[in-house]
């Protein structure tokens, strides 16, 4: 046993022998875990309130109670069928750097860690697609891709600790997402196995009109409607040229009306960032444009000429219009350089309680939604740092991506700030009509908030789980969704 002081009970310890050997029989010996340890590892994802118990020996849910590793679509169909014959809870695992505790067992599930699906399946020039196993990791795929000289564009901050698998699952967005779209607009076929054992492939077609979208079923399933195994990706040719733009702009107004225009006149810079005063001065310090025009954006254009040189003369006309002018590129390329680094582990290893939450809103909703939220977290605490950034834009709106600390503090002060931050984020994201969630997910950690967000939806999913997993043991208690008997029932905020 480890040092933790979590109760017995909950830790899953005693390991099921049998279900032991009949997944060895699927998998193999050497891919079932059973020892504490191992299971031990799965016992948590990158949710921070996660984090912060683990700080205190404590768990945010349970550990496993086995982990298994398939090797091919059949083993893990074989997987969910013996787990239907058997009633046992299933977990399908990327690797684990979700952050709303999407892969976190509350009950006693068994992990199915899906990181041996790892090959590409085939390229596809002429359709432009690439096919993957769901488990490859994102660095390793898009290394391969460019290698050939392709890309996929879905560049999340995670890309090197996530998987393919793990993107649809939770409706990502990457870096680039203003010129290739999310996750949802790029995955264009899969392959799944439904939580009946049922192999599910949606053929990868440019389009169709046969009824609502199975696909989007599973893309931002979280694990609850099945295990997927396999995607078809839209495939692009690597850019010949790429310039970053940087832009010191006179107010936050200002720049989101100039993201807002580019958006709209068609134009598709491939990424778009812009950063509220308080993240601008963290990087934009000895810029002296900077001192009169505050707040930092960071366009990036790629293509090749003429195409690539219009759109950029294009939307710095827009910029212009509204007051911004064009900066050293210092600040891009500390983001080139750094944006697949994650600051928070950094923060939460020092004590802080450090927390991120994405939003979406409109953008006639942005303005009184952020000045809203900056107010609210002040209010809850005086000394928090609060900043924000908006790097996934469209036409209608964005994503306001926000990042929150506490100093370190005794747990009992922090986890009720921590959980009253999130509120009132949350609520006031709904009261400015917008999406609780743009590219993590829920989770667990947004079960709260589901109801508003969905409204009758949430039963329309709830019915369709029902369905499709009439004895819940895909994932359960995640996407707001019925939890298990006798679960683990997380309570934000209480030690
Ligand atoms: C530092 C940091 C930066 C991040 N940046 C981004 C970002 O830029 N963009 C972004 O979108 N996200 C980001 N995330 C969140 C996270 O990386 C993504 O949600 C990622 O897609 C999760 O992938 P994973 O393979 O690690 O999945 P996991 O964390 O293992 O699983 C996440 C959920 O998906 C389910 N799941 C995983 N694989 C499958 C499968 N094959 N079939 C069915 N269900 C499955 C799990 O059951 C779980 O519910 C970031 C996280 C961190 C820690």
């Amino acid at each position: 046993m480890t040092g933790l002081t979590i109760a017995a009970a909950k830790t899953s310890d005693e390991v099921d022998a049998d279900l032991a050997a009949a997944l060895a029989a699927i998998v193999g010996d050497a891919n079932v875990l059973s020892e504490f340890e191992a299971r031990r590892a799965y016992a948590h994802d990158r949710l921070p309130f996660a984090n912060f118990r683990e700080r205190f020996g404590k768990l945010a849910g349970v550990v496993p109670r086995l982990v298994v590793r398939p090797g091919s679509d059949a083993e893990v169909a074989a997987i969910v069928k013996l787990a239907n014959a058997r009633k046992v809870e299933l977990i399908p695992f990327g690797n684990g750097s979700g952050v709303l505790g999407g892969a976190i067992p509350l009950h006693r599930e068994v992990m199915v860690d899906l990181r041996r699906l790892d090959q590409i399946v085939s390229i596809n020039p002429q359709d432009a697609m690439v096919t993957v196993q769901a488990g490859m990791n994102g660095m390793v795929f898009e290394n391969a891709l460019n290698a050939e000289g392709f890309t996929t564009g879905h560049l999340p901050q995670s890309i090197e600790i996530s998987t393919v698998g793990g993107w649809a699952a939770c409706r990502g967005g990457g870096q680039a997402s203003s010129r290739y779209g999310k996750i949802e607009d790029i995955v264009i076929g899969l392959k799944a196995v439904l939580p009946d054992g049922t192999p599910l492939e949606i053929r990868p077609v440019a389009r169709r009109s046969v009824g609502p979208s199975i696909r989007d079923l599973l893309v931002g399933s979280e694990g609850a409607f099945g295990i997927i195994t396999e995607l078809t990706l839209r495939l692009w040719r690597l850019p010949e040229e790429e310039r970053g733009v940087v832009l010191a702009l006179p107010s936050l107004e200002a720049a989101w009306e100039a993201a807002r225009r580019i958006m709209q006149a068609e134009l598709r810079p491939t990424v778009v960032r812009i950063y509220d005063e308080a993240e601008s001065r963290e990087r934009t310090e000895g810029l002296d444009q900077f001192k009169a025009k505050p707040i930092l954006a960071i366009l990036v254009f790629s293509g090749a000429e003429p195409v690539l040189g219009a759109e950029q003369t294009a939307a710095l006309d827009i910029v212009a219009s509204v007051g911004g002018e064009v900066a050293p590129d210092g600040p891009f390329r500390h983001w080139k350089e750094n944006r697949y680094v994650a600051y928070s582990q950094k923060w939460q290893a020092a004590g802080y309680y450090n927390d991120t939450v994405e939003v979406t809103g409109n953008w006639s909703a942005i303005p009184g939604m952020y000045a809203a939220m900056s107010a609210a977290v002040r209010e809850i605490y005086p000394k928090i740092h609060f900043g924000a950034h908006w790097s996934h834009v469209y036409p209608e709106g964005a994503c306001q991506y926000m990042t929150i600390r506490l100093p370190p503090m005794d747990e009992a002060e922090a986890l009720p700030l921590h959980s009253r931050l999130w509120e009132a984020l949350q609520s006031l994201t709904l009261e400015h009509g917008g999406s609780i969630a743009h590219h993590h997910g829920v989770g667990l950690f947004r079960n709260p908030w589901i109801e508003k967000e969905l409204g009758a939806g949430l039963g329309v999913i709830q019915k369709i789980k029902d369905a499709l997993d009439p004895d819940n043991l895909m994932n359960p208690g995640k996407l707001g969704l019925r939890g298990a008997a006798g679960a683990v029932d997380l309570r934000r905020g209480e030690v």
